[in-house]
């Protein structure tokens, strides 16, 4: 399999490479060039396997040339086999028709999991094969951090800096971080905000001369790897309710755009999906594209579901990319002129091809903690502020009763106690077992200025292990 940039300049790569690529040399981000399809025959054979067996067939021909097949069974046996509940990503019956589908009870308890337990382990093995090093420095606002920090901690070629903003995360997700230990693992506090650490991101993967030689790897959704584990669940999903001789529907809560994209790809690979919605907070740069054609910034606004507090949505390229034809230039076009002035819209007919499929809503805080409370009342479940927001928005959208609607369960209710606690939940929740005793913990982690070179230093000073690049 070969992998194109949505920019049309840089060179095509295979799976290897774009797995340890961040973003293409032109900006853009990588996408295959050709996407597998399967007949319908093929999809229903796949009933009833295990989750890693499944992931094998949606992901085999992805890594075709570049991982035998052996080794990517064992590989992803390994990578689900962590997960807490023996269905992987059970589905639970929120109403006729309506379901949840739990991607939260991975080690992190977020979707987030589910790909990058998977990329750690990708990194590993290519890594051992070139007999190569790799340092990962990233940015987190909450659930990327910890969920790459246990994906990568067993790594044996892998050094991991994980920046966040000091005194800014909640303390279930900063624990998560701090408490994992190896001398693999630097979690540093920055004494700045999350963009500041973002931005720190940025300008180290622009000059990477700190880094004498070592290569930079990206764990963020732009890291085609990422979206690939994703498109998985959504044929689990749809097989578990008569698919695919039966269409459904899922509603995503939405930052990045990098788990909804995934389900456009599961879509085009032969999957029958009738509806996606994207669900967003109050930082509704998506649903104004999907309801008005215009893709304009806006400020950023601080919200109960903190994973999906964003200005633009990475992904959301590889979409527009597609909508084009997959005319390279035609993106860096759109691209250059959002740099420059903030926004765009696209031809009526492309908006109008992309509505076929999508449909959007932007939920704010006080909706969100309605939902939650309203879903408890209904049902006796407790939902997190991110999958409350989706199923606010599958029921709003929603074109037909009577094909299965799946809300993405993005995250574990015991991560945000803030929102259960203003939703008026008076359930007590506890978090489960393997992380029981994450308050009694001893926690490490580095609190260093807002200062660009002062980080590199720290990077530099103990990327290899714990020693010296
Ligand atoms: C990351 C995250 C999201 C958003 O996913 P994208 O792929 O960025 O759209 C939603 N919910 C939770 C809990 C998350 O951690």
């Amino acid at each position: 399999m070969r992998y194109i940039s949505t920019r049309g300049q840089a060179p095509a790569l295979n799976f290897e490479d774009v797995l340890l690529a961040g973003l293409a040399t032109d900006g853009g981000l990588y996408v295959p060039e050709n996407l597998p399809r399967f007949t319908q025959e093929e999809i229903a054979s796949w009933a009833g396997l295990p989750y890693h067996e499944l992931a094998f067939r949606v992901m085999r021909p992805f890594v075709t040339g570049s991982i035998p097949d052996a080794d990517f069974k064992k590989i992803l046996e390994e990578t689900y086999g962590v997960f807490a509940h023996s269905a992987v990503a059970p589905l639970r019956q929120l109403n006729g028709n309506e379901w949840v589908l739990e991607l939260f009870h991975g080690p992190t308890l977020a979707f987030k999991d589910f790909a990058l337990q998977l990329l750690g382990r990708l990194l590993d093995y290519v890594l051992e094969k070139r007999g190569e090093r790799v340092v990962i420095v990233g940015a987190t606002s909450g659930d990327t951090g910890s969920a790459a920090i246990e994906g990568c901690k067993h790594c044996e070629n892998v050094d991991i800096f994980i920046l966040h903003p000091h005194n800014r995360v909640s303390e279930v997700q900063r624990r998560q971080m701090t408490t994992i230990f190896g001398e693999n693992i630097h979690n540093i506090a920055i004494e700045g905000n999350f963009d500041d650490c973002q931005e720190m991101v940025k300008a180290s993967f622009a000059d990477q001369s700190f880094l004498k030689g070592t290569r930079l790897v990206a764990v963020n959704s732009i890291n085609w790897a990422r979206i690939m584990a994703q498109i998985v669940y959504y044929f689990h999903a749809s097989l578990q309710l008569g698919g695919p001789a039966r269409s459904v529907s899922f509603s995503v809560p939405t930052g990045n755009f990098g788990d909804i994209f995934a389900g456009y790809l599961a879509r085009n690979m032969g999957l029958p999906i009738n509806q996606l919605i994207v669900a967003t907070n109050r930082n509704d740069i998506l649903h104004r594209f999907m309801s008005g054609n215009q893709y304009v910034k806006d400020t950023l606004h601080a919200t109960l579901s903190p994973s999906m507090d964003i200005m633009v949505s990475s992904n959301f390229e590889r979409l527009l990319f597609d909508l084009h034809g997959r005319n390279g230039a035609a993106i860096a076009g759109l691209m250059d002129s959002f740099k420059q002035g903030g926004g765009f819209s696209v031809e009526q007919e492309r908006w109008t091809e992309a509505r076929k499929l999508f449909d959007s809503l932007a939920v704010d805080d006080a909706q969100t903690c309605e939902t939650i409370s309203e879903v408890y009342e209904q049902t006796g479940e407790v939902l997190d502020p991110h999958t409350a927001i989706g199923v606010k928005a599958a029921r709003e959208c929603r074109r037909s009763l009577d094909i299965p609607m799946v809300i993405l369960g993005t995250a574990h209710p015991v991560k945000f106690p803030d929102a259960v606690e203003k939703a008026g939940v008076g359930k007590t929740l506890e978090l489960p077992a393997h992380l029981s005793d994450l308050f009694e913990r001893d926690e490490r982690c580095t609190v260093l200025p807002n200062d660009l070179k002062a980080v590199q230093a720290f990077v530099s000073q103990h990327g290899n292990r714990g020693k010296p690049l």
